[in-house]
């Protein structure tokens, strides 16, 4: 009889430990399921493979935890398939590096391209010279992202160029450094180069802050504590953009620094012993020293039609809040475009010019909310058109059944961008492809 109860025990023991099991499985078999259709479409959009700093998982040590998932301040970069880490959409991979620090078992390292994906860097010292004796690079641009690194390489930077400058003869160029950028990386160069008793100017294509100042307003921004020169030591973690371009502007003004913003550099001659740098428009800035420090996110495409020079025609939308009762024209057919257009919609009466015939190229969440959105009436959608003159109050528009148009208060264009390298090839900086190269490993 005891026997029995025994076997009974047992078995029903066995049975639950089974179903548990066989829940398990099937829950992260789902699960995988998930990650693997994620991947899939992180293929089609191209999304998959790294543009720049991304983690590596080494696949024999990685025990599935997922303390790389939870670390990750971003969304579906990583996700768990068949019990290992695996990486979803790259592409938006900021380069945080938490995964690599969460990792139980250091399976992880940071890598700068793959086999399949070379990323092109520019050649740069220990000292943060390029092969160019006079030009320097700080930030971003060298390969290494986030806030506090492209702080902490901007102050850095001029101790080598403080260097440099006592080599070269003292000249009547405009300043000592010229510093082509006015991200973080800039910023913290231009307050530390004053700091030291340089003669500094900063320019920037677009405003104070780089891409900081891209991020929207809701944006939590993460970062480190960081000494900014100037200001001092900022105990920052979890912040806002807003916070952030406070604490620079006050910087700025403390050690009587002025960012000339909208100036866009486009070419750097060596003459002599100083550098002539060309602004666009014909303007020309004699220097000692040049400091890029303009990250890589390239220049927004232009369409290059008359008009494109009115104030109301821009290339990035940070706060959608503010457009209310316009007649607005997006201009482009990938994510950025369309998203910018379903913000958009709504409180105004939006057109969404495409010279395609279709939307070919963006996220199905997107494709879902747009097609919906041109059902509904809330936006319209004018394929096979282009652009042909902007004017205060229209825009004239060729599409396939002649020339239209459109009463016009705003105009955003998201065309694509132009990478740095081109620029940085013109002025003789060395860039290299790096086909999976580590940047960051544990050592044992
Ligand atoms: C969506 C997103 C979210 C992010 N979130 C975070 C975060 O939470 N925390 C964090 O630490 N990092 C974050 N980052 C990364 C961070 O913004 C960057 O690593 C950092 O801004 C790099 O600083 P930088 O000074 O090197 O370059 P940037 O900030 O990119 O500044 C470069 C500047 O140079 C200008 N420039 C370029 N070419 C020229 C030219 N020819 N002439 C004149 N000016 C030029 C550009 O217009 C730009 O203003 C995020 C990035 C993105 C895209």
């Amino acid at each position: 009889m005891d026997l029995m109860i025994e076997a009974v025990i047992y078995g029903i023991t066995a049975l639950f430990v089974m179903g548990t099991l066989v829940v398990y499985i099937r829950k992260g078999q789902k699960a995988s399921d998930e990650v693997r259709a994620k991947v899939k479409t992180a293929k089609e959009l191209g999304m998959h493979e790294p543009i720049s700093l991304h983690p590596y998982i080494n696949l024999s040590s990685c025990m599935g935890s997922g303390a790389c998932i939870r670390a990750c301040p971003e969304k579906d970069i990583l996700g768990i398939l068949d019990g290992k880490a695996t990486i979803i959409n790259a592409t938006s991979c900021i380069g945080h590096g938490a995964c690599f620090l969460a990792c139980p078992t250091e399976a992880i390292s940071l890598r700068i391209g793959t086999e399949s994906r070379g990323v092109e860097l520019p050649h740069v010292m220990p000292n943060y010279e390029s092969n160019v004796s006079g030009i320097f690079i700080a930030g971003e641009l060298g390969g290494m992202g986030l806030i506090k690194n492209a702080t902490e390489q901007g102050i850095q930077s001029i101790e080598g160029i403080t260097r440099f400058l006592s080599t070269v003869p003292k000249n009547d160029t405009d300043c000592d450094v010229l510093i082509v950028g006015s991200g973080p990386a800039g910023i913290a160069a231009a307050l530390r180069a004053k700091e030291v008793g340089l003669t500094v100017r900063i320019v920037d294509q677009e405003s104070l802050g780089g891409t900081v100042f891209t991020f929207p307003r809701q944006k939590v921004v993460m970062t480190k504590p960081m000494n900014i020169p100037g200001y001092g030591k900022v105990h920052l973690l979890n912040t806002s953009k807003k916070e952030l371009l406070v604490i620079w502007e006050e910087a700025l003004r403390r050690m009587q620094i002025s960012v000339e913003e909208g100036k866009r550099i486009v070419g750097i001659a060596k003459e002599g012993s100083s550098f002539q740098s060309e602004v666009v428009g014909g303007e020309r800035i004699s220097s000692r020293s040049v400091l890029l420090a303009i990250g890589r996110r390239g220049t927004p495409r232009k369409l290059g039609v008359p008009g494109e020079e009115l104030s109301k025609v821009t290339y990035k939308l940070i706060e959608p809040e503010l457009y209310q009762g316009l007649d607005i024209l997006v201009v482009g057919g990938g994510d950025s475009a369309v998203e910018s257009a379903l913000l958009l919609a709504g409180d105004n009466r939006v057109s969404l010019s495409y010279r395609q015939g279709a939307l070919a190229r963006i996220k199905p969440d997107n494709r879902t909310r747009i097609d919906s959105a041109i059902e509904n009436g809330k936006i319209t959608m004018l394929f096979h058109s282009q652009v042909l003159e902007i004017s205060g109050t229209e825009v004239k528009l060729s599409t396939n059944e002649g020339e239209r148009f459109l009463a016009n208060d705003q105009v955003f264009i998201f065309v694509g961008g132009e990478l740095p390298n081109a620029f940085l090839k013109e002025t003789g900086i060395e860039v290299t492809t790096h086909f999976g190269k580590t940047v960051k490993k544990h050592t044992k």
